[in-house]
């Protein structure tokens, strides 16, 4: 069973989409009671259909174990079956395959207001605020830099162009998270008075990857946001290391993972007392492509339709290769990211690590004004539209 699958609204056992309890009943064999008998005011969390027949003393059993697990049951009887509708905590229930125990026929839950990534339509989604930046509704931001540092006057010589450029924050990693142990790893924290010249110079915020649960605190000293690396996406002492602080934290989807599995990462930091969590689409492995990596801009809009958390996009680990990364980058704006993620470096041919998916500072320079553009016809609302899209001449108004 799969918890976020449930929060998402699917009626397990069918694949009946479930959004609404009135539509849930509509759903019920004919033999429900359409009048509750234990049923509080409250929409349940979860509705637990036992199967028909079921004796009293396993159905005592089922509600005892759901009871010790936090949950306020309401018993519904109808003709032929009974019903538990749940209350309070579900979230540790949601992971109990519930739906397997012996007596259950099937599970739905309701609404996914328990997670704390979850989207609430009554409330209006707040941008988060990273250095001198806000990530979220109403802005569009660009993070610009190398893949890592990797000597000072290059680095702040990228620096400079990117915000010559109109990047929005600088990314550069002190610590590389490398397939082969023999690849450059980061100058860990000699990178660390770097990054910090780096804001000095350019006024920019600063984004770096954290590896290690012990390196939270000290990088966080340095960092206007903490990157999690695709590899890091499952490291949950890490995830539970960085809900501890208030640090923004830039998730990035595990290249095999599932937008699910990114959410609960990010419930990992959310529950622990960090709401400061943007998510990032970086392209995932796809058995059917010709690429090692596929940019999954679907999850865009299916993020933004599930979670309040921005959502941006790397199209540069997303493609791999320089001659896709504009491409990519304009398609992710157009899906509807909340900023985009892209690897600059001087001279690509001779970086450390990520080299061939660098874009040069004079690319990146071109690229700025059309993502831009794309966001203000994309996004009209959030943005100041340039004249030059706005004005139509001869029109009247409808
Ligand atoms: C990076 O941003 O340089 C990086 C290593 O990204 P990912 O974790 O997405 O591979
Ligand atoms: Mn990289």
């Amino acid at each position: 069973m799969n918890p976020v699958g449930f929060r998402a609204g699917v009626l397990h056992g069918t694949s009946i989409p479930w959004r609404c309890f009135d539509r849930f009943y509509r759903l019920l064999p004919a033999d429900f009671c359409e009048e509750p008998m234990e049923s509080t005011d409250a929409d349940p969390e979860m509705i637990v259909v036992l199967r028909s027949g079921l004796e009293a003393p396993l159905r005592r059993k089922i509600r005892q174990r759901l009871e010790s697990h936090g949950a306020i049951i309401s018993q519904i009887e109808a003709t032929s079956r009974y019903y538990f509708e749940l209350r309070g905590e579900i979230a540790a229930i949601e992971t109990l395959a519930v739906d397997s125990w012996p007596g259950v026929e099937k599970v739905v839950v309701v609404g996914d207001q328990s997670a704390h990534w979850a989207l609430d339509r009554s409330r209006p989604v707040q941008p988060i605020q990273v250095g001198s930046t806000l990530i979220g509704p109403g802005s569009f931001c660009i993070i610009a830099g190398p893949c890592a540092v990797e000597d000072e006057q290059r680095t702040l010589r990228i620096a400079a162009s990117v915000a010559a450029a109109g990047a929005d924050l600088f990314r550069g990693g002190a610590y590389k998270p490398r397939t082969s142990p023999y690849a450059f790893q980061g100058l860990g924290e000699l990178a660390y008075p770097v990054l910090e010249s780096a804001r000095e110079e350019t006024g920019l915020g600063i984004v770096t990857e954290v590896l290690d649960p012990r390196e939270v605190e000290s990088i966080s000293g340095i960092a206007d946001m903490l990157q999690v690396g695709s590899r890091n996406m499952h490291n949950y002492s890490l995830l539970k290391e960085l809900g501890q602080t208030s640090v923004p934290v830039l998730l990035k989807r595990g290249f095999a993972s599932t937008t699910d599995e990114l959410l609960l990462a990010a419930e990992y930091i959310l529950s622990a007392g960090n709401p400061n969590v943007i998510l990032c689409e970086r392209g995932i492995r796809c058995g059917a492509a010709s690429r090692e990596v596929v940019l999954d801009l679907g999850a865009v809009p299916e993020l933004h339709q599930r979670t309040h958390l921005p959502v941006l996009v790397d199209p540069s680990h997303g493609s791999g290769e320089a001659y896709r990364v504009g491409a990519l980058a304009r398609a992710a704006v157009a899906a509807g990211a909340d900023g985009v993620l892209i690897e600059v470096h001087d001279q690509p041919e001779a970086a450390l690590s990520d080299g061939r998916q660098a874009l040069t500072p004079g690319q990146f320079a071109e690229l700025v004004p059309v993502l831009r553009q794309i966001r203000a016809l994309t996004q009209p609302d959030g943005e100041l539209i340039p004249e030059e899209i706005v004005s139509v001449s001869g029109g009247e108004d409808r």
